[in-house]
């Protein structure tokens, strides 16, 4: 039953095979049986669970239907959860329940999605190994000594481990996109704006975006469809209607143009990596895509510029986590400045504080011009670069990550070398543009990903290459061994 992906799970319930109670209760054995090697939950929702699924299946009962309706899902710990505990994967928030759900967790649950848990994350989605949680570290299911990629580590873990078909994700920089390559699942990062933000714990708003994190393409169009659309709560939410993403899978690929961007395959690029990518170049070809070779000049500046603008919006943002309205805060303090000393130098583990500092030190003044003034520039040119490309080619192709997971620990002591590891995934936050990653091959026993990127809103021209793609290779379908 665990294998099962969300369009086998609707119709199942749809045929009356099995009920969403039964299918919830044999996920959240699995869960207890097999997570402890894992640990990509923070907290388990058993009740509300079982509550949620009995409601869909009174639903059902009563002639309601929908691809979303008692299936099973799990949220990031990040997005809001009424009652519930909603930790950011930090200390901060340890103590934190939510007095409102997010947007994005009201609309599933109203289209009758079963919340089975948090999972677990980076401290506050910032890292790219999901080591930097309060809760621990989260291991690969592809190799348990290995990282699954962050800073949704937990979702991408706990679904390439069958425990659960799907989940929700945020993407800033690559969130969504490589832990998906890591794990070899498929995982959308929407336009900026597409999915609501509201009750979503802010990392850097502008470039923060939810999305979905499935075995399949067709899985992230069903969740995605649940989760987009616009929300006046949201002031950078975008009122534009929200395409049927399942419609479109089918479409043919004949004589669509994709573009390769040369820099993509310079020399921090692993060249079996490279080489999955021509394989998926060519598999793409011979689906009557057009390939084109592209250039995005400003690339390379493109790192930096984001570890300037994170950081600062960061700063900005967790401004708020000040120890006194909600959160850790430390026993005793003398006065107002203890209190806040405290309970940040406290409740922030050493990732979190790096980046505040950084981002406090480009925003203050003398250095604003210098640094963020700078790096806001760099964006746009960076956003030029897409523009100008997607004038000539309708989707742009490269690998999601230079390198395949890489050990537990193995960049711990050198923060800048695990922020170099975003080089391909940073640009599309930067440009607010649709991206994916879907799975392409393996190198050494661990997934690798292909990304697309798409211009504005094409999130469904992005799922319909993913599931053309996937109806002809079978790399989504491999499960990790124990799993
Ligand atoms: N690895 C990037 C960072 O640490 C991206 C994280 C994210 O997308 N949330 O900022």
């Amino acid at each position: 039953m665990h294998q099962m992906t969300l369009a086998e799970i609707a119709r199942g319930l749809a045929d009356k095979k099995f009920s969403s109670e039964e299918l919830t209760k044999v996920l959240l054995a699995r869960i207890t049986q097999l997570d402890p090697q894992l640990n990509s939950f923070i907290s388990l929702t058993e009740d509300l669970a079982i509550e949620q699924a009995k409601a869909a299946d009174a639903r059902r009962a009563n002639g309601e239907s929908g691809a979303l309706l008692g299936a099973p899902i799990a949220h990031k710990d990040l997005f809001c959860t009424l009652g519930i505990r909603t930790s950011c994967g930090s200390k901060m928030l340890d103590n934190f329940k939510a007095p409102y759900d997010a947007t994005v967790v009201a609309k599933l649950a109203a289209a009758g999605a079963v919340t089975l848990g948090k999972t677990n994350m980076d401290e506050f989605a910032m890292g790219s190994a999901n080591e930097s949680s309060w809760y621990g570290a989260v291991k690969n299911p592809w190799n348990l000594e290995h990282v699954p990629g962050g800073s949704s580590g937990g979702s991408a873990a706990a679904v390439a481990a069958r425990l659960l078909p799907a989940a929700t994700a945020t993407d800033t920089g690559g969130s969504i996109r490589q832990p998906a390559a890591f794990t070899n699942l498929t995982g959308l990062k929407p336009t900026y704006g597409r999915v609501s933000r509201w009750g979503m714990i802010a990392y850097a708003s502008s470039l923060d975006q939810g999305g979905p994190l499935a075995r399949t393409a067709e899985d992230c169009a069903i969740l995605l469809q649940g989760m987009a659309g616009f929300d006046p709560n949201d002031s950078t939410s975008i009122d534009e209607p929200v395409p049927d993403y399942s419609a479109s899978l089918g479409d043919s690929l004949q004589g669509l143009r994709i573009g390769v961007p040369k820099e993509y395959f310079s020399a921090g690029l692993d060249p079996r990596i490279a080489e999955l990518i021509q394989n998926s170049i060519q598999q793409l070809q011979k689906l009557g895509a057009v390939i084109k070779e592209i250039s995005l000049p400003n690339m390379q500046h493109a790192i930096p510029a984001y570890y300037v603008i994170a950081p600062a919006e960061a700063s900005s943002n967790l401004s708020r986590f000040d120890g006194v309205r909600f959160g850790h805060r430390c026993e005793n303090p003398e006065n107002l400045i203890d209190l806040y000393k405290r309970s940040r130098g406290e409740g922030f583990g050493a990732e979190v504080q790096r980046r505040i500092m950084v981002g406090a030190y480009a925003l203050s003044a003398g250095y604003y011009d210098a640094y963020y003034l700078k790096a806001q520039k760099i964006r746009r040119l960076v956003k030029n670069d897409f523009m100008a490309a997607f004038t000539e080619v309708d989707i742009i192709l490269g690998p999601t990550t230079p390198n395949p997971a890489w050990k537990l620990g193995a960049k711990n002591s050198d923060p800048v070398a695990a922020y170099l590891e975003d080089v391909y995934t940073i640009t599309a936050n930067l440009a607010g543009l649709p991206g994916l990653s879907m799975p392409a091959g393996f190198v050494d026993g661990l997934p690798v990903g292909v990304q697309l990127l798409a211009p504005y809103f094409q999130e469904g021209r992005l799922l319909n290459v993913a599931h053309q793609y996937q109806l002809n290779t079978d790399w989504h379908t491999r499960t990790p061994t124990g799993f």
